[in-house]
């Protein structure tokens, strides 16, 4: 825990950044800018990166007056932060009239003490699996070369290793490369929704880009079955999710997967068998669970329906389809998670900690996915047009309230392996 506040960043626009000793950090929240409590900052966990905001400055704290000011050294600084830890604070700036549109990343405070970068952020996750310490260049190009000669006539292996592994660096996808832990299965071209801050779909009016392109065809039950049933059979800890960032919405493709899923259980019944998805279609999930789908992870921006809608922009169903989706899995004693995206000033608003003790309550909800919400904080608030966020109690302040009235509900950041759901939840995994 710092004992004193660190200080402000920012940065010379030519990607080198500097300490501002006469301002502390601060933190956003919705539209404010707010001082953050010292024992909410950690040291930036490896793999982390820092950004500089073009068209911004940073908001400060006086050393000397106390005030809030702006930092006018240069552009404001934020931080992506790696997988497992969730940020409590954006970075708060000020944003000048013509500044771009930042792209589909997270953008958590970052602050500089004694040598070190430091974030507002918690580890919400034990499990290791997407550690940047934890994978290795060669390793993965073997495993990638290896599972491209297994399956040559594999449109879905060839899309894996070639554009997720090689070319995104997904971490799913190399671990797949690695024979290890979760396998990423795509298997949707077309979406049912139109989320402002779709990370594989982005309307051409806008000044953004998808941080990576759509599958452009349907994969076959048959090579879905080829790959993911020996991954099964041969990973620790093993998992096939089926719903990824690479496509748009696998409900659409249930038939398939309820076919894949049949023929996979025919040949191993080791592992889980996970759907990550917007919920839209229960009876789709309905059938899936008839044939063995052992859990279901449900994205959403919000536990209040006017929130959901207004970001997911959705066609032909509405959130009441999602709430029923998880109650659906729950009834077949399958694993529920919700995908949920952290967004501090909207996330822990009183009235979206009420909208969520509902919804955990309504569902019997097994898992809380605290993810970093990945798109610009402006650009966001602007679109779903909230102009004022309400009462907020800090995100930290909101887990913990929720950790204690649902004890049994678990925290995280990734799928549970099936060691998981029925063994030890809190098993070690370093060793
Ligand atoms: S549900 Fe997923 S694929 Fe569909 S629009 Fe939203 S982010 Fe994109």
């Amino acid at each position: 825990m710092l004992i004193s506040s660190p200080y402000i960043l920012y940065s010379d626009g030519e990607g080198n950044i500097f300490e501002d000793t006469s301002l502390y950090a601060t933190g956003r929240s919705g539209w404010d800018a707010l001082p953050v409590p010292a024992d909410e900052w950690i040291e930036l966990p490896t793999g982390g990166n820092l950004y500089e905001l073009p068209g911004r400055k940073g908001i400060g704290i006086d050393v000397e007056t106390g005030e809030m000011r702006l930092c006018e050294k240069g552009w404001a600084v934020a931080a992506f932060i790696p997988p497992a830890h969730t940020g409590l604070y954006m970075a708060a700036y000020e944003t000048e009239k013509d500044a771009p549109t930042l792209p589909l990343f997270c953008y958590t405070a970052a602050a500089w003490l004694d040598e070190k970068i430091y974030v507002p952020a918690v580890r919400i996750e034990k499990d290791i699996r997407q550690e940047a310490e934890g994978y290795f260049e060669e390793v993965i190009e073997a495993g990638t070369k290896h599972l491209l000669e297994a399956y040559p006539h594999n449109r879905l292996v060839k899309h894996l290793m070639e554009n997720c592994c090689m070319t995104y660096t997904c971490p799913a996808a190399r671990n797949l490369a690695i024979g290890r832990w979760e396998c990423p299965v795509p298997v949707s071209p077309a979406c049912n929704a139109n989320c402002i801050g779709c990370i594989s779909f982005q309307p051409e009016e806008e000044t953004i880009i998808s941080t990576q392109d759509r599958l452009t065809f349907k994969p076959s039950a048959e090579e879905i079955v080829e790959f993911t049933v020996p991954h099964l059979e041969t990973a620790p800890f093993p998992l096939i999710s089926f719903g990824q960032g690479c496509e748009g919405e696998p409900l659409l493709m249930w038939e398939t997967i309820r076919e894949a899923i049949i023929e996979i259980r025919k040949h191993t019944q080791k592992g889980s068998i996970n759907i990550n998805t917007n919920g839209s279609m229960p009876k789709a999930v309905k059938a899936l669970c008839e044939v063995g789908l052992n859990s279901i992870r449900v994205s959403t921006n919000s536990a209040r329906k006017n929130i959901y809608t207004s970001y997911y922009l959705p066609n032909n169903y509405d959130f009441e389809d999602l709430v029923e989706s998880l109650k659906t899995v729950r009834s077949y004693g399958g694993w529920t998670s919700i995908n949920y995206f952290v967004f501090p000033g909207m996330t822990d608003s009183i009235e979206e900690y009420e909208a969520l003790r509902k919804l955990i309550k309504e569902t019997d909800l097994c898992m809380i996915q605290w993810r970093n919400f990945n798109i610009d904080p402006d650009w966001y608030l602007g679109k779903i047009g909230v102009a004022d966020t309400g009462e907020c109690m800090g995100v930290k302040q909101m887990m913990e309230l929720i950790r204690e009235e649902f004890p049994n509900l678990k925290f995280g950041y990734f799928n549970p392996s099936m060691e998981r759901i029925k063994g030890n939840f809190e098993v070690d995994f370093a060793h």
